[in-house]
C-alpha cells in the first residue's frame, strides 16, 4: 500500500484516490496510445474528446440547463475577479456586491481597480465576517449581484441563495463547487478555481448563461472575454490540459458515487461528526455563527496560541495535515471537501478527543 495521510489541506486539496490511482495507470500511455495526455495535442480527436465528455458530465452531474455554457479558463478563480466586471460591467452600469470575508474583498478591489461603478450593499465584516448576512436589498438596476458562497478562510456558507429575480447572481463557488445539490438555472454565472473540490490548480471553470457570454465587449483582453474562449469551446489558445483531464476523471468518479446527492450526504455526515465534536466539549470553540457554518471549511479555536500550535504538531505526527487556520486569522482549520474521505474525519476526531484529555 502507497502511503496516504489524512489531508485537510485548503487548496490545492486532496484529490480522490480513484483518479490518482487512474492517471498513475495511464500517466506514460494514455489508453494505450502510447503518448501521455501531457504531450498530445489540444486539437487531437483524443482531447477533443477528454474535453468534451469534461463539459457533458458536467451538465449531467449538475443539472445544467439549456442555454448555459461550461468554459475552462486559466489565472484561477483571482483573475475572476477582474474578468466579471470586465465582461458584465459596462461603463453605465454598476454592480452590487456582498462581502462575506477575505476573497469577496478581493472581487470587490478588482472591480475598483478598474474603476467600476458598484455597490456594496451588504456585509458582514462588523463581526469578523462570522456569519452570512440576510437582510439586503439587491437594485434592480444592477448588472450583477457578486457573491461567495462559501468563505474559504471564515468557514461560513450561503444556506440557501438569494432570489435575485431577474438581476443576474454571479458567484465565486471556488471552495464549494459541487459540495451538494443546487439550481444552476437561478444564477447568470458560476466560477470556481479547480484545486479545492474539482482537480488540480490550473484550471478555472466558469459556467455561465449564454446570452451573458455573448454580451463580451470587444475592447478586453482576448483572454479575459468569455465571447472569444467559450465561443471557441475553451481552445482559443492551449488550455490547460492536463487539468481539463483530471476535471473529467474527478467528474467520473463522482457520478460512481452516486452524484450529488450522495455526495452531499456525505459531506453532511462528515462535517456534523465534526461539529460535533467541535460543541460536545468547552475546550474546542467554535468561530462562526451555528446557521452559517461551512460544510467544506471547519475553523475552530482551542484555548490558546500555544495549545493551537502544540495541536499542529502533534496532529502532523499523527499523519493530519493542513489543520493550521489561514495567516490572517490562525486558529485551526480543517478543510473537508468532497475527496476527503469519512476515515480522515474519524482520524482527526479521534485525535482531538485524544489531545483534548490530555491538555483539556
Ligand atoms: C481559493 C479561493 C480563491 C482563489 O483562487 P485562485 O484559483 O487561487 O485564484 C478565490 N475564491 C475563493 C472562495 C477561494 O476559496
Amino acid at each position: 500500500m502507497v502511503r496516504r495521510i489524512h489531508n485537510f489541506s485548503a487548496g490545492p486539496a486532496a484529490l480522490p484516490l480513484p483518479v490518482l490511482e487512474e492517471v498513475q495507470n495511464d500517466l506514460v500511455s494514455y489508453k494505450g496510445e502510447g503518448l501521455s495526455v501531457m504531450e498530445m495535442s489540444h486539437r487531437g480527436k483524443t482531447f477533443d474528446g477528454i474535453i468534451k465528455s469534461a463539459e457533458s458530465l458536467m451538465k449531467e452531474i449538475m443539472g445544467i440547463p439549456d442555454g448555459y455554457k461550461v468554459i475552462f479558463m486559466q489565472g484561477g478563480a483571482s483573475l475572476q475577479f477582474a474578468t466579471v466586471p470586465l465582461n458584465l460591467l459596462p461603463e453605465n452600469k454598476f454592480a452590487d456586491y456582498i462581502n462575506t470575508g477575505s476573497w469577496s474583498t478581493k472581487a470587490i478591489q478588482e472591480a475598483r481597480k478598474l474603476g467600476k461603478k458598484f455597490n456594496v450593499i451588504a456585509s458582514s465584516e462588523d463581526k469578523n465576517f462570522s456569519y452570512i448576512p440576510d437582510n439586503f436589498k439587491v437594485d434592480k438596476d444592477a448588472a450583477y449581484l457578486h457573491i461567495t458562497s462559501n468563505n474559504t478562510i471564515f468557514g461560513t456558507q450561503w444556506q440557501k441563495f438569494p432570489d435575485t429575480g431577474k438581476i443576474p447572481l454571479v458567484c465565486d463557488m471556488s471552495s464549494d463547487f459541487n459540495c451538494r445539490k443546487f439550481d444552476v438555472s437561478k444564477f447568470g454565472m458560476i466560477y470556481a478555481g479547480a484545486q479545492k473540490n474539482m482537480g488540480p490548480s490550473g484550471v478555472t471553470i466558469v459556467i455561465i448563461k449564454e446570452e451573458l457570454m455573448n454580451a463580451s465587449p470587444e475592447n478586453i483582453p482576448t483572454m479575459c472575454s468569455y465571447k472569444v474562449i467559450g465561443g471557441k469551446d475553451s481552445l482559443y489558445n492551449t488550455p490547460p490540459t492536463f487539468g481539463i483531464y483530471i476535471i473529467k476523471l474527478v467528474l467520473e468518479w463522482m457520478k460512481s458515487v452516486g452524484g450529488l446527492s450522495a455526495i452531499e450526504k456525505i459531506n453532511r455526515e462528515k462535517a456534523d461528526m465534526l461539529y460535533s465534536a467541535i460543541d460536545g466539549t468547552g475546550f474546542y470553540k467554535g468561530t462562526v455563527e451555528k446557521n452559517s457554518r461551512s460544510l467544506m471549511n471547519v475553523p475552530f479555536r482551542l484555548p490558546s496560541e500555544e495549545l493551537e500550535k502544540q495541536f499542529i504538531a502533534e496532529a502532523q505526527k499523527n499523519d493530519i495535515i493542513g489543520v493550521k487556520g489561514h495567516r490572517s486569522v490562525g486558529g485551526i482549520r480543517a478543510s473537508i471537501y468532497n475527496a476527503v474521505p469519512v476515515d480522515s474525519v474519524k482520524a482527526l476526531v479521534d485525535f482531538m478527543r485524544d489531545f483534548e484529555s490530555k491538555n483539556g
